[in-house]
């Protein structure tokens, strides 16, 4: 059987009638990873995988699913991309993982990302650096790199998992030609991910098409008694879905005057065929976006500060002989030789912003501005089902564009995606076109708890945009 035609969908099916010889499936698979290993380096951890042999009522069945470096895999090595953590085996499943092997999937392994989700262009990984397939000289994205390029370039049915903090699955979504959806801050179980900020952090799928995300979604998704902040209300897909009348917004604050010019034109291109499909579009605004990278900044490295804290190499992290040694010293050694410099700079300027005398001048002014994007996007939403932008300003940039960037320069890439992060609201970005020969995204936005709207709009669009 030739595997690389085959669907997500078409697969499952298969798999569920027996039609799938399933050791030769995973011999072939396993071959394909080594060399996209080795040309690109999407893992960080790749696991000989054999299949199981799961009853056929279940969801995934035999579905190869790959997660990101900072989701707990029992048995798999699951650093989050750092030094720090190498080595560790989780003794448990994180809570998306137990559920997509509950439904007959297999875990092929861990994806490169930016060490604990800092950065942009996964270029912050302790593990390499991972190659876009549309260009290997340009980068995937970030920070979860690896499980986009994976997606793009393995051409055999497979569903990455993904993390988002500010835009980590929408961003290499974009950057890799793949669909990204970052689900309702509390509508994915947190349990078994390596933090980096608990009031940000979300876990999303990441496929080929709108319907392989949507699998993984619904099987991810709802209550969990192991995650307090989990939603308890169960998300309803409207399956009698049309485009004709939705009310689809453009923000006129996406679309900065410094973006690329033809990145915009692939997005208003888009926007028409929405039109076409009998969408009516309307210009709004969101006045607080240009708030939203030092808001979401200060609110993540203060976040991200203590979460690093326990690594210090006596419960979690590596660890030496500390005898003869303070322990101040002992822990200043294992941060400073383990820890790679974004993180350094992100817990000290995390520290700072949180400390006796600056915290309300900078985290409690950041909580509040928070508080102003989400209302933006509540008075956008009485108006309008979902919004339309384009997920990143630019199309994935090269290695040496990127060595040259300084670290605020890194941060506003995040223009377009910190403030839907920041408020938690669900996004989708699906390929829209090309730019210069690599891919451009289109995110749609759309209100806390509204997956199925954005799901609904990217599959009639990806109907008609091929
Ligand atoms: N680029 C953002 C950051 O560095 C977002 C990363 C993420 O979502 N994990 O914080």
């Amino acid at each position: 059987m030739n595997y690389k035609k085959l669907t997500v969908a078409q697969f499952i099916k298969a798999s569920k009638k027996g039609e799938i010889d399933i050791p030769d499936f995973y011999a072939k698979l396993n071959s394909e990873l080594k060399a996209l290993q080795k040309k690109y380096n999407y893992f960080v951890t790749l696991t000989e995988n054999k299949g199981i042999n799961p009853s056929p009522n279940t969801k995934l069945t035999n579905l190869p699913i790959s997660a990101k470096d900072c989701i707990c895999a029992k048995g798999i090595q699951s650093t989050a991309g750092s030094k720090i953590l190498e080595g560790y085996i989780p003794p448990f499943d994180a809570t998306v993982l137990a559920r997509a092997k509950k439904e007959g999937a297999t875990i092929i392994g861990k994806t490169v990302q930016d060490e604990f989700g800092f950065g942009t262009f996964s270029t912050n990984s302790a593990y390499g650096i991972p190659k876009n397939p549309h260009g290997q000289d340009r980068s995937c994205g970030g920070s979860s790199g690896g499980a986009a390029g994976l997606t793009a370039a393995l051409d055999m049915p497979h569903i990455a998992l993904g993390q988002s903090t500010g835009g980590s699955i929408s961003c290499p979504a974009s950057f890799c030609g793949v669909v990204g959806l970052t689900p309702t801050y509390g509508r994915v179980s947190r349990y078994g991910l390596i933090d980096y900020a608990n009031s940000l952090d979300k876990i999303g799928p990441i496929g080929r098409c709108v319907d392989d995300v949507k699998t993984l979604y619904e099987i991810i998704s709802g209550h969990d008694p192991l995650d307090q902040t989990t939603i308890r209300e169960d998300a309803t897909m409207n399956e009698k879905f049309e485009m004709k009348g939705v009310k689809l917004g453009i923000p006129k604050e996406y679309f900065p005057p410094d973006m690329d010019e033809s990145v915009k034109k692939v997005v208003l291109d888009a926007i028409d065929k929405m039109e076409s499909l009998g969408a009516k579009t309307g210009e709004c605004s969101l006045p607080h976006t240009k708030y939203s990278i030092p808001s979401y900044y200060i609110i993540a490295m203060a976040e991200a500060s203590t979460n690093l804290a326990k690594y210090c190499g006596m419960r979690y992290g590596k660890e030496e002989n500390p005898e003869g040694k303070h322990f101040d010293e002992y822990f200043s050694h294992i941060r400073g030789k383990y820890l790679g410099a974004e993180a350094k700079r992100r817990i000290i300027l995390g520290t700072y912003t949180r400390m006796a005398g600056y915290r309300d001048q900078y985290y409690i002014k950041a909580l509040k501005v928070r508080r102003l994007i989400i209302n933006d996007y509540k008075k956008a939403f009485k108006k309008f089902d979902a919004l339309l932008a384009p997920t990143m300003p630019f199309i994935a940039p090269k290695f040496k564009e990127i060595e040259k960037l300084s670290p605020i320069e890194c941060y506003n890439a995040d223009i377009l995606t910190g403030a839907p992060n920041l408020a938690g609201i669900p996004m989708l970005s699906v390929p829209a076109g090309t730019s210069k020969n690599m891919p451009v995204g289109l995110h749609i936005l759309a209100d806390h708890m509204k997956e199925d709207t954005i799901l609904n709009v990217g599959k009639e669009f990806e109907k008609i945009s091929g």
